[in-house]
């Protein structure tokens, strides 16, 4: 099934990459993906080249395109249980790195296919990290970028649209409207505490404090900053400048091993704008600058 009455462009027939059918498996989730990119029409170029492919892609307008057949499994999870149990959504971005903003014209086309979807399938409610996911959360990616954030926003919307509401552009609500997140710390809550952090950050000075070796860097922590609360133990960094990853001299470049790349959040502190982890290895929880971790994630 497809959404009707969209604009199907390129001849996707003749496209390669996508799978004729689901192997038997029904579609119980929605994947959430930013293209990285500004121009949707670039899309299925790029595919072409990366044995890639999504489901639908949607403009910086809310213009929206599908891609490949609901029916078929299209590739854009990175995870193949994934791709035959999902449909694939792409929005453009309206701008590049390091922003990759998305524009509020397809966060609100967003909301209105995500809830014909899960009407058509019977998703009943939109839940996040329930049957609407960023792509984050089957692979490695930075993908969806700030989309992490708005999946509660999408879902909320969806809802609003399933339930009898109807769609009504945020510009135009009359009732009660959802509120919008505003701060770092809002931003991780409206994305179910979750974080993903893939990108480096300079190790400004590591010491050995409390008997564990630290890396303190001002572009992550909480200030101020206490080795005991803000420095980030080095068992779990890579340094990116040592091929074997462990001299941690100052000022190189370090980045969290792949394992610690992701989780939940564990804390908030509003008066600090903090965001407490517990890594779980054995050091408590370390706090960093809630605008800097959303900014570096
Ligand atoms: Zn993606």
């Amino acid at each position: 099934m497809t959404v009707s009455g969209l604009a199907t462009p390129f001849g996707f027939q003749s496209f390669p990459n996508f799978t004729q059918g689901r192997q038997g498996n029904s579609v119980n989730k929605i994947v959430i993906h930013h293209m990285a990119t500004t121009d949707y029409d670039s899309v299925p170029g790029i595919w072409n080249n990366r044995q890639a492919s999504a489901h639908y892609g949607i403009g910086q307008d809310g213009q929206i395109r599908a891609y490949v057949d609901e029916e078929n499994t299209a590739w854009h999870a990175g995870d193949w249980g994934t791709n035959l149990t999902s449909i694939g959504i792409e929005h453009a971005n309206v701008n590049l790195a390091p922003n990759y903003d998305i524009a509020q014209d397809t966060v609100e086309a967003s909301a209105k296919l995500v809830a014909d979807i899960a009407k058509r399938y019977g998703f009943g409610q939109v839940v996040p990290y329930k049957n609407l996911f960023p792509h984050s959360q089957f692979t490695s990616t930075a993908c969806p970028g700030q989309l992490t954030g708005k999946l509660q926003e999408i879902a909320d919307r969806a809802n609003a649209i399933n339930n009898g509401g109807g769609y009504v552009p945020t510009q135009t609500a009359t009732s009660a409207p959802q509120p919008v997140a505003q701060t770092a710390i809002q931003k991780f809550q409206a994305g179910g505490n979750r974080f993903v952090l893939h990108g480096s950050f300079i190790n400004d000075n590591c010491q050995l404090q409390y008997g564990i070796y630290q890396v303190r860097s001002q572009e992550l922590t909480a200030e101020p900053f206490a080795w005991r609360d803000n420095g980030i133990p080095t068992k779990l960094l890579e340094d990116l400048d040592d091929p074997q990853g462990r001299s941690f001299n100052d000022g190189g470049r370090v980045a969290f091993k792949k394992e610690y790349q992701r989780g939940t959040i564990d804390k908030y502190s509003e008066n600090a704008n903090a965001v407490g982890i517990d890594f779980l290895d054995g050091n408590g929880i370390i706090w960093f600058d809630a605008d800097k971790f959303w900014n570096h994630a």
